[in-house]
């Protein structure tokens, strides 16, 4: 169920490029989270990124690896998330 809650993906107006762009995710404008299907909750995603991430840490360090190489540029950010906001 969708909340009033921000989505994690909106940019506030003092934090628009010149492009005016108000998703970070979809790089377009937001129509709303009511109309959205991408819509999530900052809590939500805050959740869920953890949870990615411990699963991303159970894996066997040449599997992290080959994850960091292909869609990381051979970072592991899921190591040191307490250190990210
Ligand atoms: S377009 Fe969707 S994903 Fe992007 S900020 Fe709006 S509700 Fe969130």
């Amino acid at each position: 169920m969708k909340t009033a809650e921000m989505c994690f993906a909106y940019i506030i107006p003092e934090q628009r490029s010149y492009s005016n762009e108000s998703c970070k995710a979809l790089s377009c404008g937001c129509p709303g989270y009511d109309v959205c299907p991408f819509y999530k909750g900052t809590a939500k995603y805050i959740a869920d990124r953890a949870s990615a991430n411990a699963r991303l840490r159970s894996l066997p360090a040449a599997k992290q690896s080959r994850i960091a190489a292909v869609y990381y540029h051979g970072e592991m950010p899921w190591r040191y998330e307490d250190e990210i906001q």
